[in-house]
């Protein structure tokens, strides 16, 4: 069922993608950050401002939508979301990520969505010839992400496009080492239909459940951070859901037991210490050594909400629909 191939979508790449066929028969998936190092993912309100710049807002279907939502929330058994896989390879040294890892992010994914009675079907993984990689497609506010790509997604569809990173993300300087590297990126509760996740990533417990949070309308935990650890304005304050613990954000993470999975010692400005949910999938923090990663049900509860919504419920097939 996984095949690999390109779709042409004119002269040019179809020459291009006829040629890495050649080599692949040979041979046989952040925003402006919230901090200064962006730890995982992009998602920002920039992208849905381009998004609507570019796709403008549809029309509900002319069809009985609201007839059709009560029939899709009334299923017994789980909605199907159908996803297609594009892995964004360079013709000289094309990087495809193999079928057992694609299943096991399908694995991860139906695991920690069942929640929402949805479950996710690997429709076809695909070639895109037209080769950027992830720092290219986030640079200049996404430019070339809008510009490139999303007009190649397909309706009802979520594609997720796997990319490659640069090779030069890590520094040594006389005074300082380290790395910068974004794992991932969507707009958050937009009418886009494609994530971006990086080839890396794809196998990770974390990164893909994350941004397809996002894509389902869930922000950042540390989201407006000075939210105080009381929960007053929980609705909006931090990532407007209550029952997810104030998160001052991983600039805190040495902060953090993480065979605990506790945050120590960090105060608001009332001097009530927080408590973060480390484990949470839209936090920053890393992974704890005895908890596995959750969404609150306030969380779920949101999600559901959204992918209900007119800009997510065509996404839903039933069982006969399939
Ligand atoms: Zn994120």
């Amino acid at each position: 069922m996984l095949q690999y191939h390109s779709q042409p979508r004119d002269n040019s790449r179809s020459k291009t993608a006829t040629h890495l066929m050649c080599i692949l028969w040979l041979l046989l998936l952040c925003s402006a950050c919230k901090t200064s190092q962006c730890g995982e993912c992009g998602n920002t309100d920039v992208l849905n401002d381009k998004e609507k710049e570019i796709i403008g807002t549809p029309a509900m279907d002319a069809d009985n939508s609201e007839e059709r939502i009560a029939i899709l929330k009334g299923s017994d058994s789980p909605l199907t979301i159908d996803i297609v896989i594009w892995n964004i390879a360079a013709i000289d040294d094309p990087v495809i990520v193999r079928d057992d890892k694609l299943n096991q992010m399908l694995t991860n994914l139906n695991a920690a969505y069942a929640p929402l009675n949805i479950q996710f079907r690997l429709l076809d993984s695909r070639i895109y010839t037209d080769y950027f990689t992830f720092e290219d497609l986030a640079e200049d506010n996404y430019e070339k992400y809008y510009y490139n790509i999303i007009q190649h997604n397909t309706a009802n569809t979520i594609d997720i496009y796997l990319v490659d990173h640069n090779k030069d993300l890590c520094f040594v300087t006389e005074n300082a080492r380290g790395c910068t590297k974004g794992k991932g990126f969507t707009s958050t509760g937009g009418w886009t239909s494609s994530i971006v996740i990086a080839k890396d990533d794809v196998t990770d417990m974390k990164v893909p459940i994350h941004e397809f949070g996002h894509f389902f309308n869930l922000e950042h935990t540390f989201k407006d951070y000075n939210a105080s650890v009381d929960a007053a304005n929980c609705e909006i304050l931090g990532d407007s859901v209550c029952d997810t613990p104030a998160d001052p954000g991983d600039g805190f993470g040495a902060m953090v037991n993480y065979t605990d999975c506790e945050m120590h010692g960090v105060y608001d400005i009332n001097g009530q210490e927080y408590k973060p949910m480390i484990n949470n999938y839209m936090a920053y923090f890393g992974a704890c050594f005895m908890k596995p990663y959750e969404f609150t049900d306030g969380q779920i509860s949101r999600m559901k909400t959204f992918i209900y919504s007119e800009k997510r419920y065509s996404y839903l097939k039933m069982q006969d629909e399939l």
